[in-house]
């Protein structure tokens, strides 16, 4: 039988990343393979995402380049996922004659069925209903990695006024402890060494439901054998509770990282943003984390020009920023999305302001960003090796393998590259003779000495490979 090929375009955030992955999976039952070549494509899959205006603009001018490509084959079957497709459903097949199927945030589970519906009747369908529990437990996917996201909730109820997501992805539901436990047990035993647990805030896992608390999810997940590193996104600060603070104090296999949105310096701006923090409690917050945890990295997002942010709001934005010392900051141009409260807002600041303060924040954070990543220098720092790096990918790498430069992460997802001999200075006996070849290397965890500091990565020379984060000797890295 001749071998149908999928492509995907997945755009947004992390949540939209993990999805694309579940719809290979439900795809490849069927009898699809995950092509990288948009031309071999029967089927291609855009997973789209409203959050931010620049994506979904993206999305339409994506689609708009497929209706040459279905013109010149007209077997081809187009599909729309993601935030848009859930929220726009019908209105996009109205609009786009070629798009086959639209389905939601809620209807991955189904898309097999949809898919097999549609090679028979050559129908055109929109699923955007909300999913049934069996939808949500079925979640497996095929494809393994050496670190990986396993989501465990869905959707937020906290309606920030600029954010679509409880709009779009509906209210919060969390996924059953055991079954999150089991997945990740299942997944370590091909491979997982790093989790990343995912939803909207994380910190609220469990309540409505009465399951078990974040921290008491996160103790569980601890104790999986096999498992080394384990990370969650995103918290909401209102939510964070000095419970889950003392897990960083206490769980070994917790990275020294978290990501706390905090999207404005000013308490005006807060309110108006629906956030129910201020910035006085955020910074308490920060506090606690870092009294729990000396060197735990703190990132977060910024949203600059919000409806009636003023320049001394903005001054107070950079002053947090440097009250904090954010190992990194994601920031945004205010942008309306449709349908929400801040979209009504009056006192729009105008794109021209938006971009010069938007330029501003980042200056500073990047500043600040080196200053943290120089303070490294010389220092040894446990990775988890992920691969080759973008750079070297994109350069002449036909000296074979020994001067590869290769990527990795620190616990504080600090991202360090480090060139790959094929002979020691790393450690012969633990690698088994085994260090060199690609697929051995992922996933290796080695001690780098760091030696040069940019401001978004480190430079370093590998010292020694390690079989476990907690050393040959029972030492824990991670250990606070
Ligand atoms: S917490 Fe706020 S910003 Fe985050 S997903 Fe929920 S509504 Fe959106």
């Amino acid at each position: 039988m001749k071998p149908k090929y999928v492509y995907v375009n997945t755009l947004g955030c992390q949540m939209n990343v993990y999805d694309s992955r579940q719809i290979v999976s439900e795809l490849t039952a069927i009898g699809y393979e995950k092509t990288p070549f948009i031309e071999n494509a029967d089927l291609i899959v855009l997973n789209t995402c409203s959050v931010r205006e620049k994506a979904e603009q993206k999305a339409f001018s994506f689609l708009g380049r497929l209706a040459s490509l279905k013109k010149k084959k007209p077997a081809l079957m187009v599909g729309v996922g993601g935030c848009v497709a859930q929220q726009e459903g019908k209105n996009i097949l109205k609009r786009m004659p070629f798009v086959d199927i639209v389905f939601g945030t809620h209807a991955i589970g189904r898309l097999a069925r949809q898919v097999e519906r549609i090679e028979k009747k050559r129908c055109r369908i929109v699923d955007i209903d909300v999913a049934t529990d069996n939808d949500l437990d079925s979640i497996r996917f095929q494809e393994i990695n050496t670190s990986d996201f396993v989501t465990i909730m869905q959707g937020c109820d906290n309606f920030c006024t600029y954010c679509v997501v409880p709009h779009v992805r509906g209210r919060e539901t969390s996924r059953l402890p055991d079954q999150i436990v089991e997945e990740i047990e299942n997944l370590t035993v091909i491979g997982l060494r790093e989790v990343t647990l995912l939803g909207q805030n994380v910190n609220s896992y469990g309540q409505k439901e009465a399951f078990c608390s974040f921290p008491e999810l996160l103790s569980k997940v601890n104790a999986i054998d096999n498992l080394w590193r384990i990370r969650f996104t995103t918290s909401h600060p209102k939510d964070l509770s000095q419970a889950l603070i003392d897990s960083f104090r206490h769980l070994d296999k917790l990275c020294h990282h978290i990501h706390l949105p905090v999207q404005s310096g000013s308490n005006r701006v807060l309110k108006k943003m629906n956030r129910n923090y201020t910035r006085e409690i955020y910074q308490e917050k920060v506090a606690a984390l870092r009294d729990a945890c000396p060197d735990i990295a703190i990132t977060s997002d910024m949203i600059v020009g919000f409806p009636g942010e003023t320049q001394s709001d903005f001054q107070d934005t950079l002053d947090l920023i440097r009250a904090v010392e954010f190992d990194g900051l994601f920031a945004f141009a205010y942008s309306d999305r449709p349908g929400v409260p801040a979209s009504r807002f009056r006192e729009k600041i105008n794109t021209a302001e938006k971009k010069e303060r938007l330029q501003t924040l980042l200056n500073l954070q990047e500043q600040m960003t080196k200053k943290q990543n120089q303070a490294l220098i010389g220092a040894t720092e446990l990775v988890l090796v992920e691969g080759i790096s973008k750079k070297q990918e994109s350069t002449d790498t036909s000296d074979g393998d020994e001067h590869q430069q290769w990527t990795g992460r620190t616990s504080t997802n600090k991202i360090v590259n480090f060139t790959w001999h094929q002979s020691p200075p790393l450690d012969a006996e633990a690698s088994n003779g085994a260090a060199s070849p690609a697929h051995m290397a992922v996933g290796t965890l080695l001690t780098i000495k760091i030696e040069k500091a940019f401001s978004h990565s480190l430079l370093g020379k590998p010292l020694e490979i390690q079989t476990s984060p907690f050393g040959k000797k029972g030492e824990n890295y991670y250990a606070a």
